[in-house]
């Protein structure tokens, strides 16, 4: 891989790089597209970091098809599909851990200790291995695409982080590898986390702006489905220090972390008040 990318970039090509866990769906080929859009060469790579799943995770379940995902990236027309192993990323004696404080521990960092490490630590090893021009992630791991674009910023790294908008189901569901794991039944109601989401959006920019009630009403809202067995967190966070708001201003994230059945989803909208003159 490393030739390979020395060699294009001897030759001048800007490469485009989406770092993935397969299991691809549209969310994925999506980034792909515009990756494709962007540079002269598109890199893909597929590896499940151990690294960042917790002891009781899904690590050992997540689902993995290179052979469909192989198949999706030659429809897309992506140029390079790298599959590295775990001895490859993590050799013995593999000891560097990148962390970045403060953003790591809020929303999925409290609930997932050192998976934000996992995270920075694979996808620095990642940009130094495959040297993108531009790296592209998606807007639903919204704290990731923070994490890794200060990351980017504070170790001097020479590439743009590009965050692509979520793709969604009918329903609004957005897309991820783990919707897999939903019975028909925890489907069929799993939209509720954007409508909730989608609904107090509307509600801020209509105007309403009390940051307490919504937050009630958000969780009531999706405590109501039967399926959804906890919340982790739904609320209004600063974009940048991931901070809980309690005063509504300015750019707002709205996110939410739920389990449906024994399934934990993640979903966000990123709203702008507009300033009261
Ligand atoms: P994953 O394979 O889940 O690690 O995701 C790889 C990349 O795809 C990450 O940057 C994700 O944010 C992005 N991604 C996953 N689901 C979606 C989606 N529904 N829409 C857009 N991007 C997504």
């Amino acid at each position: 891989m490393q030739d390979t990318v020395s060699g294009l970039l001897l030759c001048g090509k800007t490469i485009g790089f989406v770092p993935t866990m397969g299991a691809l769906h549209e969310g994925h080929l999506s980034l792909v597209k515009r990756a494709r859009q962007e540079n002269d060469k598109t890199v893909v790579s597929i590896f499940v970091n151990p690294l960042q799943f917790g002891p009781d995770e899904d690590f050992p379940r997540y689902p993995r098809d290179v052979e469909g995902d192989t198949e999706k990236l030659a429809k897309e027309a992506a140029d390079i599909l790298f599959i590295p192993d775990a001895p490859l990323m993590y050799p013995e004696g593999f000891l560097t851990r990148i962390e970045v404080g403060k953003i790591s521990d809020k929303l999925c960092g409290f609930f997932r200790p050192g998976h934000f490490i996992g995270v920075a630590t694979v996808v620095a090893k990642l940009f130094h291995i495959v040297k993108p021009t531009r790296s592209y992630f998606g807007q639903k791991d919204f704290q990731q695409a923070v994490i890794i674009g200060k990351m980017v910023r504070d170790l001097n790294m020479d590439i743009d982080v590009v965050i692509c908008p979520t793709i969604r189901e009918k329903d609004g569901l957005a897309m991820s590898s783990r919707n897999a794991y939903l019975t028909q039944a925890e489907r069929k109601v799993s939209g509720v986390l954007y409508r909730s989401l989608k609904e107090t959006a509307d509600l801020l920019t209509s105007g309403i702006i009390n940051s307490i009630h919504l937050k009630e009403m958000m969780h009531e809202k999706i405590l109501q489905e039967p399926a959804v067995s906890s919340i982790d967190y739904a609320g209004f966070y600063d974009p940048e220090t991931l901070k809980e708001l309690s005063m509504i201003q300015g750019d707002v994230l709205l996110a939410v972390a739920a389990k449906i059945g024994n399934t934990r989803l993640i979903d966000n909208i990123l709203v702008t008040m507009r300033k009261e003159r």
